[in-house]
């Protein structure tokens, strides 16, 4: 069996690859410190190693001991307006983590990596859809630490498939999105619904269709298949450094998701102002992908909304019940 190390195996997009890839006949093994992680993530049978990955040592023998072929690494700070008031822990956790990791590889003869990077490098796009070419400036300390990180591997000799994802949600496998501090548009409506609070909208006078933010919204599953072919691209001996965008093509309004979640959940709406450093449209081109990768987002903006209420109703359930 071929053994894969998921860096940030714990967290919400980890967990759906680590269940994809059991699931496919390789060995995951988890990597995480469970800062933002969950332990009930973790599938039956799938080892965790519980360290920082700033920790080279550990990471490098838990490489050794596991016979570990490939990484995911997916261990970040990830919440963009966290970033902006605490650059520092951006640019430590996510930059020197990537550089801990990649000297861990180095140390233990491990070549191939595939590297969960944002479509926040981007910054504001200058068309939409957005290419991989097109120019990255990004806007905030998130996009730049991962921007970095792309630059750093892109210098190394490790063999690296890298993914600018776009706007992930959804849920598979019995896992989900469980953040304590939810910042995300699709989880935020859900969760404040189900507490009978209302959602809010940040922003309705952007220069879009019905004046809404626009986003490419990606099922975390199809995320998920995109990293088994990449790890397959690199297994079978893919050399180099290559970057794809994960995205649908297609755009879907804050107010358009928003009529998604009320046909399955009563939201009520509230109209805010705008959200600082939000651009009104972000769409992916995803050609490459599908090109090169023979990828396709499968699932359409019916189907996230469908699956995140779903998790979100059985969590809110399971809580309800332990309460009792
Ligand atoms: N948004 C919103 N209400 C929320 C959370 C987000 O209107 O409770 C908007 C946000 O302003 C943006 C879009 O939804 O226009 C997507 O935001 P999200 O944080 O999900 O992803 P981002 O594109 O910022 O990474």
């Amino acid at each position: 069996m071929t053994s894969i190390l998921v860096a940030g195996g714990a967290g919400y997009i980890g967990s759906h690859i680590t269940c994809l890839l059991l699931q496919m006949g390789y060995q995951p093994v988890i990597f995480d410190n469970l800062s933002t992680g969950h332990i009930e993530s973790v599938p039956e049978g799938v080892k965790i190693v519980v360290g920082d990955v700033r920790d080279t040592a550990l990471v490098t023998s838990t490489l050794l001991d596991n016979k570990i072929e490939a990484v995911v690494h997916l261990c970040a700070s990830s919440i963009v307006s966290e970033s902006v008031s605490d650059p520092l822990k951006y640019f430590d956790n996510n930059v020197c983590g990537a550089i801990s990791l990649l000297k861990a590889m180095s140390a233990a003869s491990v070549s191939k990596l595939v590297f969960s990077s944002t479509a926040a490098v981007y910054g504001e796009p200058t068309r939409v859809p957005i290419h991989e070419s097109d120019q990255k400036l990004p806007i905030n300390p998130y996009g730049a630490s991962k921007l970095m990180i792309e630059q750093i591997i892109r210098s190394t000799n490790i063999n690296c498939v890298a993914f600018r994802y776009f706007n992930v949600a959804g849920a598979g496998f019995n896992v989900g999105e469980m953040h304590d501090c939810e910042t995300h548009l699709i989880p935020c409506i859900i969760k404040n619904t189900l507490n009978q609070k209302p959602a809010f909208i940040f922003g309705t006078d952007y220069n879009t269709a019905d004046g809404t933010c626009v986003r490419d919204y990606v099922h975390v599953v199809d995320l998920a298949v995109a990293h088994e072919l990449g790890l397959q691209r690199l297994l079978k001996g893919q050399t180099g450094f290559e970057v794809y965008n994960l995205g649908t093509k297609n755009g879907m309004s804050v107010k358009e998701i928003v009529s998604e979640i009320q046909k399955l959940i009563n939201v009520e709406v509230v109209l805010k102002e705008r959200r600082p450093g939000d651009p009104a449209v972000l769409i992916a081109n995803a050609d490459k992908a599908e090109n090169e990768l023979h990828w396709k987002a499968e699932r359409g903006a019916a189907e996230i909304v469908k699956d995140a209420v779903k998790f979100h109703v059985d969590q809110e359930s399971a809580l309800r019940q332990k309460k009792q």
